[in-house]
């Protein structure tokens, strides 16, 4: 039986920056990294191209393409990876709607909307809760709905002889009555699930009309939330989990709920790290402990720190870079001092490029970090995006996750 190594992959969201970032340099190359430069000349470097050239990554495909699998294959839309970002638990199968507490009006026996967006009523959470009431009983499939920000949330119907090629119940406009969901093909399983959003509109205006909170706002002169328009049907793909396809144990840590669901639909275990807020305060030392600590149990852990991505989408290139150097200092720092790198392999990168300029996330390549025993160490000196494309890792398509556990010496062969 070969030696097996354990495996730790931090992801820093929207790492990547272009010369535009500060002055001829992106924030990476300006930021004070000693522990990255470190790791750099001990490993290796190269560059990723998170998809594939050319394709601006949202953070849902990017992660899933850097977990191995193909987000052209089992990407099915917002919907589903949006369930799994606010906490839902979503199974393969699952069919998942983005959803909106809106404002209708009764008028002659139809639900006209006046308002898409209920105001944008802060009290979605207790609304819900009325919610839990929807009765699917007669279809025999359940149905959950869990509120998120503002007026926003998402429905999710499981059971047998679900289909997601349904249309909207939202409207998309106001002053027209809540749309009828219409099945877009010929299944049964089109027709029945259209039927039941349909039953979902009736019950949860029944639901919803007369709650306090709805009282309350009417009597403040605010529209109420008393209806969910829902969009966006997408199915939960089944994912072959990489705890399964390794045979490992695996753990995710992270802040931002979108990463904890991609993470639980890769089969990992989410560890809850107090003080992991997902932006740019989020406490990096509680972090490294806790992945110094599943390490401990675990042969893979995953770490997500999204507070690059926020400072980017913000304009803003101190804070993208003093948060830089804050994982340099506060998480490697503290990762490096237990940390045994005869044993574990890391790998650092980002799950696409957010520059400054741009202030969203752009296809750029970024830079890639590995280090461990299996690594064939090359003369990068410093961890950055110019001096990572003289690595020797050269350029590549995502599959971070695959390669890593590679040089674990875990993962089936392909072919004979
Ligand atoms: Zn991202
Ligand atoms: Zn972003």
């Amino acid at each position: 039986m070969e030696k097996t190594y354990k495996a730790i992959l931090v992801i820093a969201d929207g790492l990547g920056g272009r010369p535009t970032d500060w002055g001829n340099a992106t924030c990476l190359e300006r930021a004070s990294t000693p522990n990255l430069d470190r790791l750099a000349r001990e490993g290796a470097c190269g560059l990723m191209d998170p998809i594939r050239p050319g394709v601006r990554p949202g953070s849902d495909t990017s992660h899933l393409s850097i977990f191995g699998y193909d987000p052209y294959e089992v990407y099915t839309g917002r919907g589903a990876f949006e369930a799994l970002g606010i906490g839902m638990e979503v199974k393969g199968g699952d069919i998942c709607f983005r959803a909106n507490f809106a404002t209708v009006e009764e008028r002659d026996g139809k639900l006209i909307v006046t308002d898409r967006r209920a105001g944008r009523l802060a009290e979605g959470k207790e609304l819900a809760e009325a919610l839990s009431k929807l009765d699917l009983g007669k279809f025999g499939v359940q149905a959950f709905f869990q509120a998120s920000t503002e007026h926003r949330g998402a429905l999710v119907l499981r059971g047998e002889g679900l289909s997601a090629a349904v249309s909207d119940t939202d409207p998309h406009e106001t002053g027209v009555p809540v749309a009828e969901a219409q099945p877009l093909d010929d299944s049964e399983a089109a027709r029945r699930t259209a039927a039941i959003l349909n039953e979902i509109t009736r019950q949860a205006y029944e639901l919803l009309k007369d709650h306090p909170v709805n009282v309350r706002r009417s009597q403040e002169g605010k529209p109420p939330g008393n209806i969910i328009l829902l969009r966006g049907a997408a199915v939960m793909p089944h994912l072959v989990p990489v705890t399964e396809k390794y045979g490992i144990r695996a753990a995710c840590i992270a802040g931002g709920a979108l990463y904890k669901g991609v993470a639980r639909a890769a089969g990992l275990e989410v560890i809850e790290v107090p003080g992991a807020t997902g932006d740019l305060k989020t406490d990096l030392v509680a972090k490294a402990r806790a992945a110094l600590k599943a390490l401990e149990t675990y042969d893979f852990v995953f770490v997500h720190i999204k507070g690059t991505d926020n400072a980017g989408h913000d304009h803003d290139p101190e804070a993208k870079t003093r948060f830089i150097e804050r994982i340099d200092r506060e998480f490697f720092g503290t990762l490096l001092e237990e940390l045994d790198l005869e044993e574990v392999h890391l790998c650092f990168s980002g799950d696409h490029t957010t520059p400054i300029d741009y202030g969203d996330h752009t296809p750029d390549p970024v830079p890639v970090l590995f280090v461990g025993p299996s690594i064939r160490p090359d003369r990068v000196e410093r961890f950055g995006e110019r001096t990572a494309a003289e690595g020797g890792l050269g350029r590549f398509a995502g599959n971070l996750v695959p390669q890593l556990l590679g040089y674990c010496n875990r993962g089936p062969k392909f072919g004979a």
